[in-house]
This record gives structure tokens, C-alpha cells and sequence, in this order.
């Protein structure tokens, strides 16, 4: 049987064998005591890309949100995030119960807002002098954004959106889930986008390809504070230089690459324009997903997906809509491919 080729989500990437090598010969210690040399290589390593004081390691990027988020605020704040954010839709309403939060959500396209939409949510909020509300503590930005479509912000609505929460007071976060996407997508430096806020994070687990691991950046007060929400959390480590290893490996080998993810989105959603009955909503992708519905071919969802795995191919299904995305294991063949195979479901 030929191998799957499988668009359902970049965290699907497996290390390759010189990741592999990396990681067998990771020099490593204790995390919880800070003594693991590779995560400390990797804290400053990424501590200076994002521009911040200090960085520390995490298991996953939704703690990253879980314990920034934490150390941002208290019990009965509220938080200003877009509707459709990875910690409103996909984290299990762990921030509400991990910190407690009402979360006011901004109605939005791409995931993208303004200055006047926080002014309009804050408007919702406004509690001054009053118990009705509850007072807002902190904006939370998605770069890029995975629901919204993979887009970007660009450095100039980030900064419209900082210079308003900074005036308000309001605590600024980013997931960064997929920073790099946009930094090599847009050009404009991890830092610069760093300084739009207190305290962001980045994933190693999706475009660029390690197993384990991701680092959520700040003050060093911020991070201070984070290591020990962190164990409150469960997240500290021990020997996690061997998954540290290979997001090192990640950061010299494969950021520039995700060029190439993009370019195989675009190709993509292109193609898929093509087929009678498929409507592309992300009709020029700006990373490296595609989104789409098959309504007009009179197949579901479900059907589709499951013809399309008799096929090869593997899609998600993501929030009532269908969900492409590119990364290190997909080349240019398996996109051809994956067009292939969606034409020959739709038109059987
Ligand atoms: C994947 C993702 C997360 C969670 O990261 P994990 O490392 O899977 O825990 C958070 N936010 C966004 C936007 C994501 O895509």
C-alpha cells in the first residue's frame, strides 16, 4: 500500500534521522533544577529570537497558555481574545478553569482584530466603579492564527492592537504556536513581534518538526514566576535535554524551510480551485493551511474525509470546515497527489 499522505495537522511531522542523531547525542541534566545544559542552551537561544529577558522550557504549547495566562491575571478577570483562539475553541476550557477567566470574545474574520475592537470589547466589559463586571487584565493574540486561516498579523496591527492594551494597562499575550510561519512569511524579525507583548511562546511540534517541547518567553520576573506555575502544572522535567536537542536541531535546520510549506498550501488551495463543487475559503493561504467545504458535491464532510482516506489522503476536520495543512514530511508530489485523490472522490 502506498504510504498516507496526511494534510490533517503539521504536529504530524516525525523526526528525522539527523533530528534523531541530535537527540541521541544530547548532552543532559535535571530540568526541575535547572541543570539540564541543553534546555538552558535552548532558553537563551530562544530567550534573545524573541527578543525577552529569559525563556523557559515547557512540555507543550498549551501550558505555555495555560501558565502565562496564569501569572497574567487573578480569579474573575476577564481576558480579550478573538473568537475563534486555539484557547477558546481547543484547549478544553482549560484557561477559564485554570485561571478562572470570563473570556470576552471579538467577532473577526481571520482571527485578526483592531484597536476599535478592543475598545468595543472593553465597552462590553466596562466595570469602572461597578461589581457587575469583571475587570479586564489581558489581551491574548494568535500569530498565526490556526482557525482564522493560518494568518498572519501583520507587524503594524499587532502594534496598533499593543499600543491600545499598553494605554489601557491591559497584560499582552501571544501564542505563537506558529511564530515562525509568520516571521518567514512576512519577513519581519521573531523580536520585533516579541516586543508587541509581555510574554509570548513558540511550538516546536508543528512546521518545525521536533517531537517534544516549547518555550514561553517573558521578563524575568514573568518567567520567574512561570517556573513555578509551571510545577503547579506538572510540566517540569527531568533529562528533557533529549527533546530539547531537537528543537535546537529545529531552529538551525528547519525555519527557512517553511517557505516551502507555504508554497505547497498555495499550490494546494490553487488546485482545489479547480474542482467543481469545492469552496476554498482560504483562497491564497498565508502559511501553510488550507481551508475548505465540499457541501456543493452533495458529500459531508465525513464522507468526503473517509473516501479520501481509501485514497492515501488524510484531512481534518476542523471546526464545521475542512482543514489542509503542509509541513516537513508533505513535498510537492504528495500535494499533486492529495489533488488527485480529491478530484477522483468528488468525481466518482
Ligand atoms: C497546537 C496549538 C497550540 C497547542 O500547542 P501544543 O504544543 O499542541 O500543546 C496552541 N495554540 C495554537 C494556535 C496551536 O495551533
Amino acid at each position: 500500500m502506498k504510504p498516507l499522505i496526511s494534510l490533517v495537522s503539521d504536529t504530524e511531522t516525525r523526526p528525522t534521522a539527523a533530528m534523531r542523531q541530535a537527540i541521541a547525542n544530547a548532552e543532559v541534566g535535571d530540568e526541575q533544577r535547572g541543570e539540564d545544559p541543553t534546555v538552558n542552551r535552548l532558553q537563551s537561544r530562544v530567550a534573545e529570537l524573541l527578543g525577552k529577558e529569559a525563556a523557559l522550557w515547557f512540555p507543550g504549547g498549551t501550558m505555555c497558555n495555560f501558565v502565562a495566562i496564569k501569572v497574567h491575571t487573578r480569579p474573575a478577570d476577564a481576558l480579550i481574545c478573538d473568537w475563534m483562539a486555539h484557547i477558546v475553541r481547543a484547549e478544553s476550557a482549560g484557561v477559564a478553569t485554570s485561571s478562572g477567566l470570563l473570556m470576552e470574545q471579538i467577532q473577526t474574520e481571520r482571527g485578526i482584530f483592531t484597536p476599535d475592537d478592543v475598545d468595543a470589547a472593553l465597552g462590553r466589559l466596562e466595570t469602572v466603579g461597578s461589581p457587575y463586571g469583571p475587570p479586564p487584565r489581558i489581551v491574548c493574540v494568535e500569530q498565526t492564527h490556526n482557525f482564522g486561516g493560518g494568518a498572519v498579523w501583520t507587524l503594524a496591527e499587532m502594534q496598533a492592537v499593543s499600543r491600545r492594551a499598553r494605554e489601557e494597562r491591559l497584560a499582552m499575550h501571544m501564542d505563537g504556536a506558529r511564530l515562525m510561519n509568520a516571521v518567514v512569511a512576512s519577513g519581519v524579525s521573531a523580536a520585533d513581534f516579541g516586543a508587541c507583548v509581555d510574554s509570548l511562546w513558540i511550538d516546536f511540534t508543528k512546521g518545525l518538526g521536533a517531537p517534544i517541547g516549547a518555550m514561553l518567553a517573558g521578563d524575568k520576573d514573568f518567567i520567574a514566576e512561570a517556573r513555578r506555575q509551571k510545577h503547579i502544572f506538572g510540566g517540569a522535567m527531568r533529562q528533557a535535554g533529549i527533546a530539547a536537542a531537537g528543537c535546537l536541531y529545529a531552529l538551525d535546520n528547519h525555519v527557512d524551510r517553511l517557505a516551502e510549506d507555504h508554497d505547497n498550501a498555495t499550490r494546494f488551495a490553487d488546485g482545489l480551485q479547480q474542482i467543481e463543487g469545492i469552496k476554498v475559503r482560504t483562497t491564497k493561504p498565508e502559511t501553510n493551511m488550507v481551508f475548505f467545504d465540499t457541501f456543493a458535491t452533495g458529500l459531508s464532510h465525513i464522507a468526503f474525509l473517509a473516501r479520501l482516506q481509501e485514497h492515501g489522503v488524510r484531512m481534518g476536520n476542523v471546526r464545521g470546515e475542512i482543514r489542509a495543512v503542509t509541513h516537513l514530511d508533505i513535498s510537492k508530489a504528495d500535494i499533486d497527489a492529495a489533488l488527485e485523490a480529491v478530484r477522483a472522490v468528488v468525481l466518482s
